[in-house]
């Protein structure tokens, strides 16, 4: 193997061949040398001490014995064969049982030769025993260098009868590693590896694959998991670069008019300190001359919708229109009448567009628009259409990022000749770490604080044996004038029973709730849209006093005299959807509260579910734990691609690395801004490199 290098297809190592490297490929996609040193162990055994067999306790995961195997029979029995062997230490002696592959591991047993086992210890009839120990020559044990410390590699069935166990894995990694550790280059900025006092890349390959002490693994592991978050910052901040410092934006240098008008007079309530300072970011971007791409992340109630507006009214002093889109067509109707409550009878006009405008209406808005008499257009993915035309596009504000996918961003782009602003805003609390990667190439404000005066939801978790207290509870609150939400679970998968449960609980509500002197509203999507509209209503209007409902209430009911918001089957629902549902209820004066019912059996993470949800309301520490309970993938959602797929490192796990990653990518760009410094250059093609690798690390393009 003269000239192994990372790059060399597996199939060209001595010894391996195409049938392994053929199983290589299909089992674990490894492909290069590269690819296998990138295989890393996902734990390690101590194979630094040796056990004696009259000291085998209970309490030994795992022991290692050095001594003879003195004898191996195969036993014949009704559902195949076994093996068992005698194996003494020089003091006792204990038995090896195989119960698979009998034969063939009676074909290559050392018999009568040094040998050193590591296995379970399993206690049998009153007897120690090992069931399938591993089995090494001692001549091969003590020339494995190292030998402290024995890796332990992700394998398949199918690798394995190949030979390609952990073991054999092991074996074939630990010479390409020695092979190729020559010629690996540093990637790292050698200020980076000083700083982070990480151990050089060469090294870290070797020592991961072979560590000497735990410390030394510890060391590797943390090097090749920065350097891999590293170089997912820079590419994702190089592009960040691209799509804001490299593409014109429209200037919006003044302050004019509308905006100060509104500010002056019809805002009804100070701005908090976040919504403030939110604003300043924003007004930063939008007098650049380069184009915004703002994430905006404010809990449900943190008030994004007054930002977006004076945003909006921003773009109006500057000449431009602006649009509002929003997920479904209840909120952008809610948008619609909310921005026009907050501009009263200021001279500014906004217009509702949604698949629901048609015919003559239709026209004449869309006229209306390409004219430049509209000044804000609120609405659905109907907006993207191609027909709709604007005469001055500058700004778009997307409502509820995580159901509006990226391509229809991109199409939001071409609807002016220089890219409109963007700016996304979203109630779903992203963590940080995703925050910093998924979203990693925008520019990201966060409200962190609700307007004043809110009263804490109060939230509590309850059991179908509390149920008639519930329900007195609920009576309770509408004596006093407040209104209801129950909401049911509804998945696709189990649809047909999920909304029989809605039905009968239903019909149970109002045997308890009766008319005349309660009324009850239904929403579920089975309704028409009309149907659905006209119980919304009598909900909103407050002449139903509970609203009976699926998930459909998720997105965008506002009615600030609901108090209460019930969630049946609470076990069922994902963290972030009930913080979603809880939302609905503290948007008035009152107390509010959220009853979460649930089955008295809880698996261990429905318990952690609905014990986050009555410790807190923050909705960052919620995203926190759901991204621990389910992973970074799916709290994205199958919908957003948007998780960097990291081979390495983990966005759980790794936080604090990924936290120095991106200050440091920061500070080599802001020094060295395109990677053109000669020591810079291994950097850069190791993004090259990563970048072809992993096309997804970057989403908007
Ligand atoms: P969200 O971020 O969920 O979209 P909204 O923009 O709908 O929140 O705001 C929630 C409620 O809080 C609205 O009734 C809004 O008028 C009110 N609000 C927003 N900002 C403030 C503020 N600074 N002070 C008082 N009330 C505010
Ligand atoms: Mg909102």
């Amino acid at each position: 193997m003269a000239d192994v290098r990372p790059s060399t297809p597996i199939e060209f190592l001595k010894g391996v061949g195409p049938k392994r490297s053929d199983a290589l490929v299909s089992e674990l996609g490894l492909h290069t040398c590269m690819d296998l040193l990138l295989h890393l162990p996902f734990r390690y055994e101590d194979r630094s001490q040796f056990h004696r067999i009259v000291d085998i306790e209970s309490e030994h995961v795992a022991v290692q014995i050095q001594g003879v195997i003195t004898q191996a029979n195969e036993f014949r029995g009704g559902k195949g064969s076994r093996l068992v062997a005698v194996f003494d230490d020089g003091e006792a002696t204990i038995e090896l049982q195989w119960f698979r592959g009998a034969q063939w591991i009676l074909r290559n047993l050392p018999v009568q030769k040094q040998v050193v086992i590591y296995g379970k210890p399993k206690m049998y009839k009153g007897k120690w025993s090992l069931a399938h120990p591993e089995v090494e020559l001692l001549s091969q044990f003590e020339t494995r260098q190292g030998g402290g410390l024995q890796p332990v590699y992700p394998s398949t069935e199918k690798l394995s009868r190949q030979g390609l166990n952990s073991q054999g894995l092991a074996k074939l990694i630990r010479n390409v590693a020695s092979e190729v550790s020559g010629v690996l280059t540093e990637t790292l900025p050698a200020r980076v590896l000083k700083e982070m006092h990480l151990v050089d890349r060469a090294a870290a390959f070797r020592h991961v694959h072979q560590p000497a002490t735990a410390q030394e693994a510890d060391a590797a592991m943390t090097r090749l998991r920065f350097e891999e978050l590293f170089l997912l910052q820079m590419t994702l901040l190089q592009h960040k670069k691209k799509v804001t410092q490299d593409l014109p934006g429209v200037r919006f240098s003044e302050v004019g008019e509308a905006f100060h008008t509104f500010y002056d007079t019809q805002l009804p309530f100070e701005l908090t300190e976040a919504q403030k300072r939110v604003l300043r970011e924003i007004r930063a971007d939008l007098n650049t001359g380069w184009h915004m791409n703002r994430l905006l992340q404010g809990d449900v109630g943190s008030g994004k919708t007054v930002v977006a507006l004076l945003t909006a009214l921003l773009a109006k002093d500057n000449g431009y229109q602006a649009a509002i889109m929003a997920p479904t067509e209840i909120l952008a109707q809610q948008h619609l009448e909310g921005l026009r409550e907050l501009l009263g009878d200021m001279p500014v006009r906004v217009e509702l567009l949604t698949g629901s405008v048609k015919g003559s209406a239709r026209a004449t808005l869309l006229e209306d628009l390409e004219s430049g008499a509209i000044d804000i257009l609120v609405g659905t993915h109907a907006l993207i259409e191609p027909k709709v035309i604007f005469a001055r596009l500058g700004l778009a504000v997307i409502d509820e990022q995580h159901r509006f996918g990226v391509a229809q961003r991109a199409k939001l782009w071409k609807k002016a000749k220089v890219a409109p602003h963007i700016l996304v805003m979203t109630a779903t609390p992203i963590p940080r770490t995703l925050a910093m990667t998924a979203y990693g190439d925008l520019d990201t404000s966060v409200l962190d604080e609700l307007p004043p005066g809110r009263k804490p939801i109060q939230t509590v978790h309850r059991t179908d044996a509390s149920r008639l207290k519930v329900f007195q509870f609920l009576e309770d609150q509408i004596a006093e004038g407040r209104q209801i939400y129950l909401v049911y679970p509804l998945i696709e998968e189990s649809a047909t029973l999920d909304h029989k449960d809605l039905m009968d609980g239903y019909e149970s509500i109002v045997r308890r709730f009766p008319v005349p002197n309660y009324q009850v509203a239904i929403v579920h999507g089975r309704m028409k849209a009309d149907d659905k509209a006209w119980e919304m209503e009598r909900f909103a209007k407050g002449q139903a006093q509970i609203l009976v409902a699926t998930t459909v209430i998720e997105v965008g009911v506002n009615v600030p005299n609901a108090s209460v918001m019930v969630i049946e089957s609470a076990e069922r629902f994902g963290l972030s959807q009930l913080h979603q549902l809880r939302g609905r209820v503290g948007r008035g004066a009152n107390q509010s509260y959220c009853i979460l019912m649930s089955a008295t059996e809880l698996g261990q993470d429905a318990r952690r579910r609905l014990e986050t949800m009555c410790r807190t309301n923050d909705g960052f520490e919620i995203a926190e734990v759901d991204m621990e309970l389910r992973g970074p993938g799916d709290v994205m959602g199958t919908q957003q691609s948007g998780v960097p797929d990291l081979k390495v490192a983990d966005l759980v796990r790794d936080r604090p690395l990924l936290t120095s990653a991106r200050y440091l990518a920061q500070t080599v760009l802001d020094e060295d801004p395109d990677l053109g410094r000669p020591d810079h250059l291994p950097l850069r093609e190791a993004l090259e490199t990563a970048l072809k690798a992993r096309s997804n690390w970057v989403r908007i393009s």
